[in-house]
């Protein structure tokens, strides 16, 4: 079933563009596509599988902000006269004056959240279709050749275009040993709130959080609030929570420009970069966030209200469900010595994978490959593809090992977006060229 505000493309089965996945990141390049339309008009679908258009929604814990500047919008940094941007947002709800006096750079994320929402609302020269879970990529072959790529979706949907976008996020991280817990019992931080939702009303449970970096911070935080009466323990293999790496100097390497220098670089300088920037967005929590933990630790303490608890250098070497209750069994890293615990529930803080996503196996032949088994992409993120493919796939997200930290990240996405759509021009005039020629030899 077709849903979602905007049905432009309903009927269609074959169109210019597609976007799989309507993150930040394919919102980025469908609003450049919409601001462009007057010029170069391209029929564009953006699907997403989710019911609606929400930006990291099991993750939009009241008071956590944004750590990225609110310039970095989807729009401001290609063109700040865009309708799209964040400013615009909050003008055309009310709310621009009273945001203007918050005094901050760093919107709350159910605020961006809401922005994001209001960007996939407002396209009016771009499809957005909502309840369509791209589940397989085949290739249409006309002439020998590979002139488009078929999208199908599980709702029985498929879309052809000669230009795909696969903009699904990256894959939630589940370490091995929570591999057999059921959802109930376990989940990742991307489904946090929906797994805190199906407890709420219980009093008194005890939880246990995995991991050390913002979101295991926030989790750690948020659920004493929305479970009153839990007690919750926070487990990490390093020694305590550490401060995210930021300067104002190594934020430059986020700047659009370094995407260049990085994926000029040879693999070893890169791989330098990489390591000496990866604690800026990785492992670390944002000072505001530790001040705010560290005093509310402090003060249970000294209440003898204990709700928070942290176990450093521990590492859960098992997990399984028996009598009522999820037990752990812990090693401490310190000194060896395993231990049990007992909980009610499990929320991973693990992180997500930077592999490239799934969805692009069956066409995997296709697809040109480096010598680690990784699908090579060029500056404007297109995967290089074998002779005979004309039609394209682009990868939004996927490719930190060649473009650098901002692959992860907010920060570029309008410029990205660009680089996107200036590739798919090219790609577009080429086949035009080219069929073309076909034409003139023909006659
Ligand atoms: C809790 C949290 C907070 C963050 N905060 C910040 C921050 O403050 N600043 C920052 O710069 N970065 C932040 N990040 C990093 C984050 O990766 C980016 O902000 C951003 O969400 C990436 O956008 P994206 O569009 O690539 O992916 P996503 O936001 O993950 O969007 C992908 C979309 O694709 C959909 N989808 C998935 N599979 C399919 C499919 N098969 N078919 C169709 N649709 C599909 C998903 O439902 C989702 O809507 C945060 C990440 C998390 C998890």
């Amino acid at each position: 079933m077709q849903s979602g505000k905007n049905t432009l493309y309903a009927a269609a089965n074959s169109v210019d563009v597609l976007g799989l996945g309507c993150g930040p990141a394919n919102l980025a390049l469908a609003a450049a596509i919409e601001d462009g339309h007057q010029e170069s008009a391209l029929r564009a679908i953006f699907t997403e599988r989710a019911d609606s258009v929400e930006w990291q929604k099991n993750m939009l814990i009241p008071w956590s902000r944004s750590q990225t500047s609110f310039v970095k919008d989807l729009v401001t940094l290609r063109n700040p006269r865009s309708e799209f941007s964040f400013l615009n947002f909050l003008k055309a709800t009310g709310k621009l004056v009273e945001f203007a006096n918050l005094g901050t750079l760093f919107p709350y994320r159910i605020e961006l959240s809401a922005y994001v929402s209001w960007v996939a609302e407002r396209l009016g020269k771009v499809e957005i279709s909502t309840r369509h879970e791209c589940t397989a990529l085949q290739p249409v072959i006309e002439g020998g050749r590979v002139t488009e790529f078929e999208a199908s979706f599980s709702n029985g949907r498929r879309i052809r275009a000669a230009d795909v976008v696969v903009g699904i996020g990256r894959k939630p991280n589940i370490p091995t040993a929570f591999k057999g817990l059921p959802d109930d019992r376990c989940a990742h931080s991307s489904k946090f709130l929906s797994l805190v939702d199906a407890w709420k009303g219980r009093r008194g449970l005890r939880v246990a959080v995995v991991g050390s970096g913002q979101s295991a911070a926030e989790i750690l935080l948020s659920i004493p609030e929305e479970l009153p009466e839990s007690r919750v323990t926070v487990i990490m293999r390093s020694l305590g929570f550490r401060n995210s790496e930021t300067s104002k100097f190594l934020d430059e390497f986020y700047f659009p420009e370094f995407v260049d220098v990085f994926y000029g670089l040879p693999e070893a300088g890169r791989r330098l970069v990489a390591d000496e920037i990866r604690h800026t967005n990785y492992a670390g929590v944002t000072p505001v966030m530790l001040e705010a933990l560290y005093s509310k630790i402090y003060l249970e303490r000294l209440t003898n209200t204990a709700q928070h608890e942290i176990s450093g250098s521990t590492e859960v070497v098992d997990a399984s469900v028996a009598d009522g209750n999820v037990h752990l069994q812990l090693r401490n890293m310190m000194t060896n010595e395993v231990s049990e615990t007992q909980c009610d529930f499990v929320v991973l803080a693990t992180g997500y994978e930077t592999g490239q996503p799934a969805l692009l196996a069956d066409i995997g032949e296709l697809l040109i490959k480096d010598a680690t088994g990784q699908f090579v992409v060029n500056r404007n993120y297109r995967v290089e593809t074998e002779p005979g493919v004309e039609a394209s796939i682009y990868l939004q997200g996927y490719s930190e090992a060649t473009h650098g930290i901002t692959e992860g990240v907010l920060s570029i996405v309008s410029i990205r977006a660009q680089n996107v759509l200036q590739e798919i021009f090219e790609r577009r005039a080429e086949r035009l060229r080219r069929s073309s020629d076909k034409m003139r030899v023909a006659n």
